[in-house]
């Protein structure tokens, strides 16, 4: 299949309306369309990426208005984190209209739904015929694409289009709130923090551990994600290190002496946008150990300590 790489969202999105499956950028990172009224296209998603089919992708809306086209009615928590945080880098679960096809959501009764904030990806949304299912655009498993290359390099060939745009602004994944029930959880953190969306809803707790034998509340979240090929060695913050042979250093600590490849962040935020970039360029560059630093679990620090104890294996 020939990948058109293109950089108008008109162009995009008329691919996308002919069934076929599109990656785009956002503020989170790149995503993978398909129309939700094109159940076909849906399934080559799951096929490009190699992903697993029991695991669910979130929706994508171009304006908060079309939320009622793919969700039931919001309760009040959730109309309030609407009003709040949409559009932004946070995807809401809740109740999902009877139309959603099943693929979606792996047969759950719920839906993740999200507007994006990025205005290429909003003019890309609101040319497409229906909302859009999205999961990250990469190969299942591998760091999340933050850039249109990354993309191409995991994606050409297996998909019809990458619409191009910068590198994503933040970097990680949405955080994820299930408002389906009566007590919002917080089911994977991003950008949104923990703090912030307590300040709207003081409710809202971190979902506790599920027992092995039950069903998780959010299924992509048991599978391996985000790993390089190096392996990844977590210190904190001073901590000091005996480099291995070709190894690399991302954080905003002092470089260790002996690493080869270093990535220095002035801010969380820097560390965030940069990690799966920097995490690709050492699986390139042929670095066989990242040292990282692990922050504080608050704020956006609890984000990138997710992302970095899921690469290390450690859940
Ligand atoms: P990705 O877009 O690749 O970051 O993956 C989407 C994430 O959203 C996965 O971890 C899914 O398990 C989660 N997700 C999507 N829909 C739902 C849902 N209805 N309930 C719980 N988690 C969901
Ligand atoms: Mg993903």
């Amino acid at each position: 299949m020939k990948t058109i790489i293109t950089d108008s969202p008109e162009e995009a999105a008329a691919i996308l309306n002919a069934g076929n499956i599109v990656a785009f950028p956002t503020e989170t990172v790149y995503g993978l369309g398909a129309g939700i009224c094109h159940p076909d296209a849906v399934s080559k998603i799951f096929i490009a990426k190699e992903r697993p089919s029991d695991n669910p992708l979130i929706v994508h809306v171009a304006d908060v208005d079309q939320i009622g086209d793919v969700a039931a009615e919001l309760n009040e928590h959730a109309k309030k984190l609407v009003e709040r945080f949409f559009p932004g880098p946070l995807t809401l679960v809740l109740r999902k209209n009877p139309h959603i096809p099943v693929s979606v959501t792996a047969g759950l009764d719920t839906v993740g739904v999200r507007c994006p904030s990025n205005p290429i990806a909003h003019e890309f949304l609101r040319r497409a015929c229906c909302p859009v299912a999205a999961p990250s655009a990469n190969i299942s498993g591998v760091p999340s694409s933050t850039n249109w290359e990354t993309v191409y390099k995991d994606l050409a060939g297996k998909i019809s289009c990458i619409l191009r745009g910068n590198p994503s602004e933040i970097g990680l994944e949405s955080t994820i709130v299930d408002c389906s029930g009566p007590v919002p959880l917080l089911l994977r953190t991003g950008a949104v923090t923990l703090e912030q969306l307590q300040d709207v809803v003081p409710e809202t707790i971190p979902a506790p551990h599920t027992e092995k034998s039950t069903p998780p509340k959010s299924p992509g979240l048991k599978y391996p994600h985000y790993a390089p090929e190096a392996s990844i060695v977590l210190i904190r913050h001073g901590e000091p290190v005996t480099a291995a042979p070709q190894s690399a250093y991302i954080g905003r600590g002092e470089t260790p002496e002996g690493v080869a490849v270093t990535k220095k962040c002035r801010s969380l935020e820097e560390y965030g946008r940069e990690l799966f970039s920097f995490f690709r360029q050492c699986d390139a560059e042929g670095i066989r150990v990242i040292y990282c630093e692990l922050p504080e679990n608050r704020g956006l620090g609890r984000a990138i300590r997710d992302r970095l104890q899921r690469a290390a294996g450690e859940h």
